[in-house]
């Protein structure tokens, strides 16, 4: 089990966060919070800054500026085991798994004890993974490969789940699958999870709340199906209103993000 900690108050919480590589600022006075079995999507154009704030939300990045607090605490940048101790999971954009492993041995690994009923409730949730536990990752489609990262994280029985590009290099239709898969886990076990994506649409589609970042900046936030309907706002702090307008200038049409 994870350490105990305080049941109520958020999750997760930022205040003024700055951070960035060498003495350069990526992020800026990024404040957010989430709560438990509430999903959280960080939006926004490439380079925008989303996976800087994952690292340092993840303790893997020093922040340069501000707080972030995970579950009462602040984060113990350096000392990653520490923060997974405490109930954190961070699946990395490369998933973090050993290609020459089986599904099973990840499997093993990842938990904390023999628990059969978390087991299960794994397989239930990702039931392809129940036939593939001999195989090995290196043999895997991306999708499964996709869904036993998220396995491992949960047979940890995380509190704060952070996914980082689930959908990279994934068809849509996988994609499609598996966005809904972590909202109803986040919701049905009450875990707080933080999701970067590019898949706009599909990521407010499965989101309570969501932010989108420009050039470092939380440039638009709110409630995620309110932001749904509002797709020109979505828009144009996707591209930022100089951008969307330089493009527009040229003839060519700029592809929807929604
Ligand atoms: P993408 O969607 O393309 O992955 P992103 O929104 O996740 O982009 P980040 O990867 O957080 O953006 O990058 C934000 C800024 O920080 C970019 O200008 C990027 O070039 C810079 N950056 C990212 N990683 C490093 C690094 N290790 N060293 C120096 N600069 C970096």
């Amino acid at each position: 089990m994870a350490e105990s900690v305080p049941a109520e108050g958020p999750v997760l919480t930022t205040e003024s966060l700055t951070a960035g590589y060498n003495g350069v600022v990526a992020v800026a006075d990024v404040n957010l919070s989430v709560a438990a079995g509430e999903v959280l999507s960080i939006l926004g154009p490439n380079g925008a800054g989303k996976t800087t704030t994952l690292l340092s939300l993840a303790g893997l990045l020093p922040t340069m500026n501000g707080q972030v607090t995970v579950l009462g605490e602040p984060v113990d940048t350096g000392r990653p085991y520490r923060m997974a101790r405490r109930g954190m999971r961070f699946v990395p954009d490369d998933r973090g798994l050993f290609p020459s492993m089986t599904v099973n041995e990840h499997l093993r690994l990842a938990r904390r004890r023999p628990d059969k009923t978390r087991e299960s409730m794994v397989f239930d949730r990702f039931p392809a993974l129940a036939n593939l536990q001999s195989r090995t990752v290196g043999l895997l489609s991306g999708g499964e490969q996709q869904m036993l990262a998220i396995a491992v994280a949960l047979l940890a029985e995380p509190r704060l789940l952070m996914v980082d590009e689930m959908s990279l290099g994934l068809a849509p239709m996988i994609v499609e699958q598996m966005l809904p898969a972590i909202r109803d886990l986040a919701h049905d076990e009450g875990i707080a999870v933080v999701l970067v994506e590019q898949h706009v649409g599909l990521a407010l589609a499965v989101s309570d709340r969501a932010l989108v970042l420009n050039h470092g900046r939380v440039v638009l936030e709110g409630e995620a199906g309110a932001l749904l309907r509002e797709r020109d706002r979505v828009e144009s702090a996707y591209f930022g209103a100089g951008e969307f307008a330089d493009d527009e200038s040229d003839g060519s049409e700029r592809q929807s993000v929604l």
